[in-house]
C-alpha cells in the first residue's frame, strides 16, 4: 500500500508578527514548523503503516526551505520525501496549489490513499484536500477523527461534524483529510533525526511537470483568487445585563431591544 501525506510548511503562529502596513504575514519573523494539523495526517499514515504494511510519502509544495519540513517528516518515520519547488509556483492561490500537488502525485504514480491535514493554521482555508482529490477524480473524506478499517482497495472511518459522528465507507484511491482528535503524533528520536539530515529529497520542478499544465494555470497567472485586503478584525465587546430580582424590568428591556431592532 502506498499512501501519500500532504505536508505544509507554516510559520510559528504564536510568534509570527503581522506587518499592518503592508497587510502580510512578516514570515521572517517567526521559525517554521510542520502545519499541527499535517502531523497527525502524518501519524495516521505511520499506524497504517504499522498495521498493515505501507509505504508513507510525504509531500510538498513550498520554497526550497520546505525541504527542512519533509526531513523532520522522514525523522518521523516517512519512507520518502517530495519537494514540488519551482518560481513558478510562487504566488499560488489554493486553486493553483492544488493542481500542482495533484500533478506532482500524478508523476509519483501509483497511490492507494492520500492523508492530508483538515486545515492550515496560517491560510486555514481547508481547501487543499478537497481541490486535490478533485483533480485526481478521486472521491474524499474530510474531518476524519477515527479510521476503524483500511486495505488497499476500501477505507472505513468516522468524521466529526458539528457534534454529530458519520461513519463513512469509501473505495480507494481517495483521500481523507484528518482532525487533531485522530492521534496524538509521535515525536522523532535523536537516531532518526540524524539519519533524516542525509535522506534523499525528490525534487519536482516546473519542467518535470509541465506535461500537466501550461505556465498560465499555476503561480500568480493561474490563481483565480485576488487578495484585495488583509485586516486585523476589530474585536466588538459584548455587553450584558443580569435582572435577578425585577423580572418585570428586564423583560421589558427585551421587548424594547426585539421592538427597536425589528425582530
Ligand atoms: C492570491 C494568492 C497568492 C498567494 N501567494 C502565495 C505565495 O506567494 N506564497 C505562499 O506561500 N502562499 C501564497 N498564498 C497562500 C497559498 O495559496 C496557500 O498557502 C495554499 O494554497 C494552501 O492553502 P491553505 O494554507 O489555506 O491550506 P488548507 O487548504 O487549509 O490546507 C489543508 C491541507 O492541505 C495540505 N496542504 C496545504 N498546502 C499545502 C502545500 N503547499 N503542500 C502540501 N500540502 C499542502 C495540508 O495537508 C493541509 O493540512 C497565496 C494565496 C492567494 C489567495
Amino acid at each position: 500500500m502506498r499512501i501519500v501525506v500532504l505536508i505544509k510548511q507554516v510559520p510559528d503562529m504564536e510568534k509570527v508578527k503581522f506587518n499592518s502596513e503592508k497587510g502580510i504575514v512578516d514570515r521572517a519573523s517567526a521559525g517554521t514548523e510542520i502545519n499541527p494539523f499535517d502531523l497527525n495526517a502524518l501519524e495516521a499514515a505511520l499506524v497504517i503503516k504499522e498495521i498493515i504494511g505501507a509505504e508513507v510519502v510525504a509531500l510538498t509544495m513550498g520554497p526550497p526551505k520546505a525541504e527542512e519540513a519533509l526531513r523532520e517528516a522522514i525523522a518521523r518515520g516517512a519512507d520518502k520525501a517530495v519537494l514540488i519547488s519551482d518560481k513558478y509556483f510562487g504566488g499560488s492561490d489554493t486553486k493553483a496549489t492544488s493542481h500542482v500537488i495533484s500533478s506532482g502525485i500524478k508523476r509519483l504514480g501509483n497511490f492507494h490513499l492520500i492523508i492530508a491535514g483538515e486545515k492550515t493554521v496560517d491560510g486555514d482555508t481547508g481547501q487543499v484536500g478537497a481541490q486535490v482529490s478533485d483533480y485526481l477524480d478521486i472521491p474524499y473524506i474530510t474531518y476524519v477523527s477515527r479510521i476503524e478499517e483500511v486495505s488497499e482497495s476500501v477505507i472505513r472511518s468516522v468524521s466529526e461534524i458539528w457534534g454529530g459522528e458519520y461513519l463513512k465507507e469509501m473505495k480507494l484511491p481517495g483521500l481523507i483529510t484528518v482532525t487533531k482528535d485522530i492521534n496524538t503524533p509521535r515525536l522523532p528520536s535523536f537516531k532518526q533525526k540524524m539519519a533524516s539530515r542525509k535522506a534523499e529529497i525528490i525534487r519536482l520542478s516546473y519542467e518535470d511537470l509541465k506535461e500537466y499544465f501550461s505556465s498560465d494555470e499555476v503561480g500568480i497567472k493561474g490563481s483565480p483568487t485576488w487578495v484585495s485586503k488583509i485586516e486585523v478584525p476589530e474585536v466588538i465587546k459584548r455587553e450584558g445585563k443580569i435582572y435577578r430580582d425585577d423580572i418585570d424590568a428586564g423583560l421589558e428591556t427585551i421587548l424594547h431591544i426585539i421592538a427597536e431592532e425589528r425582530i
